[in-house]
């Protein structure tokens, strides 16, 4: 039965994702499809969680608009998201999703859930966010180089705090909201172990948004347009329809595999932290 309300829940936020230009055909099927296991196996507290970052992130990456202005050709997809994007940012929430069903006792899938989450929060609310930043961004592999906003592996002030933000508001509902009889449970009694485990979640997504960061500096695949004299992470084909050229980094490591290995991240990193408390 919850599998069915999942299914029809999913299935609605796709459609009028679709159609406020949040997603592509693709994005939709791929969000019907991830939405189904973590609304359907997880509940309603899951897809509050889930429904935070994606509600946030459409909402962010159409807002400030002035600011942004020019930058779309940066980042290689436009406001639309397709399924790649969608599996990149929700597909290891969907696998601790799926793991809750096998290990329904367990609070690991929870953690990892609420982790996975809180990276690819704190990474979009820095990308969308960090346009504010007064001054241009510095690479995270050597802070004494401006970059132009939008580049990837570049960092700002104004974005690290964003992403601080974002990981902590996930943080906060994966505590509040944790599953009763659940090690992450809130209890009145034991606020000072509820606030460690929202620095804990907090912390993992802010872990897993620096290496989507260094990743973006270090191996992910750039390209460069010859006809705007610009580095782009457009492959083929640049905004302007110019052939891009590779210029660094794996082939293979697209902004997808970056955002799927910064969730990926954020739960290492929570996973070790919750062995530590
Ligand atoms: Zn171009």
């Amino acid at each position: 039965m919850q599998l069915l309300l999942g299914f029809i829940l999913a299935l609605l936020i796709a459609y009028l994702a679709y159609r406020a230009h949040s997603l592509n055909k693709s994005g939709a099927y791929a969000a019907a499809f991830t939405g189904t296991i973590i609304f359907g196996i997880g509940g309603w507290e899951w897809a509050i969680l889930l429904l935070t970052f994606f509600i946030t992130s459409s909402a962010l990456s159409r807002a400030f608009k002035k600011q942004k202005q020019g930058l779309d050709e940066k980042f290689s997809k436009g406001h639309e998201r397709d399924a790649g994007q969608v599996f990149g940012n929700g597909g290891v929430a969907a696998l601790f999703a799926a793991l809750h069903f096998f290990y329904p006792e367990s609070t690991l899938p929870w953690v990892g859930f609420a982790a996975a989450l809180a990276a690819v929060n704190a990474d979009t609310w820095a990308t969308e966010l960090g346009v504010l930043n007064p001054h241009p961004p510095r690479m995270i592999t050597n802070l004494t180089k401006v970059v132009e906003k939008g580049t990837s592996g570049g960092i700002s002030l104004f974005g690290t705090f964003a992403s601080l933000l974002g990981s902590a508001v996930i943080g906060l509902l994966a505590v509040l909201l944790a599953p009763a009889d659940n090690a992450l449970s809130t209890n009145y009694f034991h606020l000072h172990r509820t606030q460690v485990q929202v620095l804990l979640i907090t912390a993992a997504g802010i872990a897993g948004s620096l290496f989507d960061s260094f990743l973006g500096a270090t191996v992910q695949a750039m390209y460069f347009c010859p006809k705007d004299n610009k580095e782009t992470e457009k492959h083929p084909l640049h905004t302007c329809g110019t052939q891009t050229i590779h210029i660094r980094g794996w082939t293979w490591l697209d902004n997808d595999w970056v955002n799927f290995a910064c969730s990926a991240f954020g739960v290492i990193t929570s996973l070790l932290l919750t062995g530590l408390f």
